[in-house]
């Protein structure tokens, strides 16, 4: 047995009940093997690298409208803080646990690491469903969230931002607790903020055209680009609408959409027009994808069931698909699928889209495959930049930021692409993205001795 298989029997046996952080940590490990070849010193720091540095669980009781007392679970995972402060989304959403959120925050070290920006890895969230809730339900909800969240985070020390369930509404309502609880404007302390209290431009948008950025780089090494390309999309909230959005800008064409109770197919093309009713109906009237086939001709809509299961959608021959919805959305078969409709690059901009097996589908099939750990990071990565401004108390400018975004991603891409290369890897990003994020945070923790 190699050493890396005994780390990974040993992540299992601690936490059996653990499946996501598992699968996180298998693809990181496997992708191990030539760096402790070069590296033996190396084993110690995956031996640490895979156990959070602190795992914090609390109660949050708030009232609902009528008055009735609700329980919910509040997460904060702190996993590893060797090249900054943790830094990582809140999720908002009935399926977390902290098997979920382990495996969300390990992603995030390496996503981090790569952006090239100083931001250690953290994740957390609750059990929450922000679904049907209304907004005093919500703010109340957030509040006491931050009530006990507030005393382990800091701007030095862990920034979260907003994930599934956590946008400005739920950023804002947190901020805002914080500020009383601490006595301070940390402007800091979370990302994803408003505009008028400190949040950067083009946040919003970040994860979205990051990931169109990085399929734009990845397309080119095949001379290709998104210019006629059609696109799929999954997921239908702050991810998947800039994606769209710059895939529209680029010249592709977007057909299908999905959220967790079905998909919509538009062979016509997702126009400009029609993505602001979706942002609409998503952002401010907090609908179901239904009301688009409703409201626009000739589109299909097929329901999910069971959730989160969007089958069907990964059928539509595309030239990309950037599935955008949640982990473990596409599986194998449906890696087949497309592969066998001759897609050309598969993004991921949700954490985890692909099952192992249908990474395995898209590697042998020629496909090229970004990882979200590379291809989702300029959304951590603009917070970065939020992070800046707000310690340097300035303001940057849309195209200021918009260009600093864009050359991270580019950065990043050539990152993964030529790490690959270096071991004989070429076009392997899974693997160039996963070793080169590991080996900046192995010579931060080996500086910093037994930590
Ligand atoms: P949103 O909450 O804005 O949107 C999530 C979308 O995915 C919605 O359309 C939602 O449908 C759908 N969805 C969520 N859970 C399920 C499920 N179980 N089954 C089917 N559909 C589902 O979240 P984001 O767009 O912010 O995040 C999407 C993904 O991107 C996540 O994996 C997140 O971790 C990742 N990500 C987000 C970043 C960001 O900056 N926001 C940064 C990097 C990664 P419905 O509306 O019905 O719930």
């Amino acid at each position: 047995m190699s050493v890396l298989d005994a780390i990974y029997d040993k992540v299992v046996a601690r936490d059996p009940n653990q499946p996501e952080f598992h699968q996180a940590v298998k693809e990181v490990l496997e992708s191990l093997e030539p760096v402790i070849e070069a590296h033996p010193e190396y084993i110690s720091i995956i031996e640490r690298v895979v156990e959070p540095e602190r795992l914090i669980h609390f109660r949050v009781p708030w009232v609902d409208d009528a008055g009735v007392i609700q329980v919910n679970r509040g997460y904060r995972i702190q996993f590893n803080g060797a090249i900054g402060p943790y830094k990582g989304g809140l999720r908002f959403h009935p399926s977390v646990n902290a098997s979920i959120l382990k495996f969300l925050a390990f992603e995030q070290i390496f996503k981090n690491s790569l952006t090239g920006l100083p931001m250690g890895g953290g994740k957390g969230g609750s059990d929450f469903n922000p679904k049907g809730k209304s907004d005093g339900e919500v703010m109340r909800f957030c509040q006491s969230f931050m009530m006990e969240l507030w005393r382990h985070i800091g701007h030095n020390c862990d920034v979260p931002a907003g994930d599934i369930g956590v946008g400005g509404r739920e950023i804002g309502y947190m901020f805002g607790m914080y500020r009383r609880l601490q006595n301070e404007f940390q402007g800091g302390v979370l990302t994803g903020k408003g505009r008028s209290y400190g949040g950067s431009r083009i946040r919003p948008e970040a994860t979205g055209y990051g990931l169109v950025y990085f399929a734009r780089e990845m397309l080119a090494t095949k001379g290709k680009s998104f210019e006629g390309a059609t696109v799929s999309i999954s997921g239908s909230g702050n991810v998947a609408q800039f994606a769209c959005q710059k895939v529209l800008y680029l010249g592709g064409i977007p057909v299908t959409m999905s959220d967790s109770s079905g998909w919509i197919h538009d062979p016509a093309g997702i126009t400009h027009e029609k993505l602001d009713y979706i942002m609409d109906l998503k952002n401010n009237r907090r609908g179901r994808l239904s009301e688009y086939a409703d409201h626009f001709d000739g589109v299909e809509y097929t329901v999910a069931e069971p959730e989160p299961s969007v089958s069907g959608l990964w059928n539509i021959n595309v030239d990309v698909a950037l599935p955008c919805a949640t982990q473990n959305e596409l599986d194998g078969e449906e890696a087949k699928m497309l592969v066998a409709n001759k897609v050309i690059a598969v993004a991921e901009g949700a954490n985890m889209p692909c099952t192992p097996e249908a990474v395995e589908a898209f590697q042998k099939g020629g496909v090229l495959f970004a990882p979200g750990k590379a291809s989702n990071a300029g959304g951590v990565a603009t917070s970065g930049l939020e992070m800046s401004q707000n310690s340097l108390r300035m303001s940057w400018t849309r195209k200021e930021v918009d260009e600093k975004l864009e050359a991270i991603m580019i950065s990043i891409h050539k990152n993964a692409y030529r790490t690959a290369k270096k071991y004989g890897r070429e076009g392997d990003y899974v693997f160039g993205a996963n070793v080169a994020g590991f080996l900046k945070i192995a010579e931060a923790m080996q500086a910093q001795g037994v930590v």
